[in-house]
């Protein structure tokens, strides 16, 4: 099969359209026929290389994959079935697993990441249970920009945050994957959303998903903006990607009894908290990572419904896969950038 590797660690230059081995199917496992695989900013930081994780040689990148049922060594699996993937694969029977927290698995691997070959590519192979039916009328390069962003917001907002009707929800960097999804999501459930963005047009485009207010965070301090939009009172719920460059304001932003979630720290990882307003606040800060397959099925049928979209950037041809990583490493997108093959 055709597909996109790299063999060193490195810029988007090591990224290698080239033949590779077919997937080998195994007892349980489907092959798919990749028709689209969604970019996350998983895909650029393992091309880069992170500290203490080792990412075996040649690698194909790829969390998020919709396509078709090629071949399954499993039952009840219709070949030529339209599918989207879990990006999720767990052990399946840990107690974890068992209690429905796949997600907490202690051998939880995300497709695409370190030993698990991903979508970059003609064919991908996975546990049938990561297979969720499309309908016909969702189209393949809309549904591989799904599973990932919106299963990893609905568990920052529902199931850590826990969030509830008329509360206020501050979301950074709206042209992000999460972003787009949170504030969907958040409005979907009643909240009053406030999003960040860095050009005026992903503030309107943020405006047109459904956030109240917007913030510009090259030109306005979020903290600032953020009390004056509350009446001095802050938010109630902080969606947090964006690490260093934000922390601070995303903890001064918070209401009283205000929860600050993150899933992420693309700006460096280091972040201290005032202990002094930690207690006498009554502040939760939470840790969210990805979310369980069963909150993706849940998730997935307010997007069948038409209730919930992903926002597509640009697709492009699997071969191009360097010049779309270029366009996430420039922060040019709005939504999802997608590969098509
Ligand atoms: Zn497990």
């Amino acid at each position: 099969m055709k597909a996109v590797r790299f063999h060193q660690h490195g810029g988007v230059e090591v990224l290698r359209y080239e033949d590779a081995p077919d997937p080998v199917l195994q007892p349980g496992e489907v092959v798919v026929r990749v028709r689209a695989c969604a970019l996350n900013h998983l895909d650029l930081w393992e091309r880069r290389g992170l500290p203490h994780v080792s990412i075996p040689m040649p690698h194909i990148s790829g969390s998020d994959v919709a396509g078709e049922v090629a071949d399954a060594a499993a039952p009840n699996v219709m070949i030529g079935q339209r599918v989207m993937l879990q990006p999720g694969v767990s052990c399946g029977r840990c107690a974890a697993c068992l209690a429905g927290l796949d997600n907490e698995c202690r051998h939880y691997e995300v497709l695409g990441y370190r030993n698990h070959p991903g979508g970059y590519a003609e064919y991908v192979s996975v546990p049938v249970q990561n297979l969720i039916a499309i309908p016909d009328t969702i189209d393949f390069a809309r549904a591989a920009a799904f599973p990932l962003t919106f299963v990893t917001a609905w568990h920052m907002l529902l199931t850590r945050a826990r969030l509830a009707r008329g509360e206020d929800v501050l979301i950074l960097a709206a042209g992000s994957g999460v972003g787009q999804a949170a504030i969907q999501i958040a409005r979907l459930h009643g909240a009053r959303v406030i999003a960040t963005a860095g050009t005026d047009e992903k503030l309107e485009r943020a405006r047109a998903l459904g956030a109240s207010d917007v913030i510009h965070h090259h030109h306005q301090d979020i903290a600032d903006e953020i009390k004056r939009l509350t009446n001095k009172r802050g938010v109630d719920v902080v969606i947090e990607h964006v690490g260093e460059a934000t922390w601070p304001k995303s903890m001064r932003a918070l209401a009283r009894g205000g929860r600050l979630v993150t899933c992420g720290a693309t700006t460096g990882a280091r972040g201290s908290v005032d202990l002094a307003a930690l207690f006498a606040k009554q502040l939760s800060v939470l840790g969210s990572y990805m979310g369980t397959k069963g909150e993706l099925l849940q998730v997935a049928q307010l997007f069948f419904a038409g209730e919930l979209t992903p926002v597509l950037d640009r697709t492009f041809p699997l071969a191009a896969a360097a010049a779309a990583q270029q366009r996430m490493e420039e922060s040019g997108q709005f939504g999802k950038i997608v590969l098509e093959t």
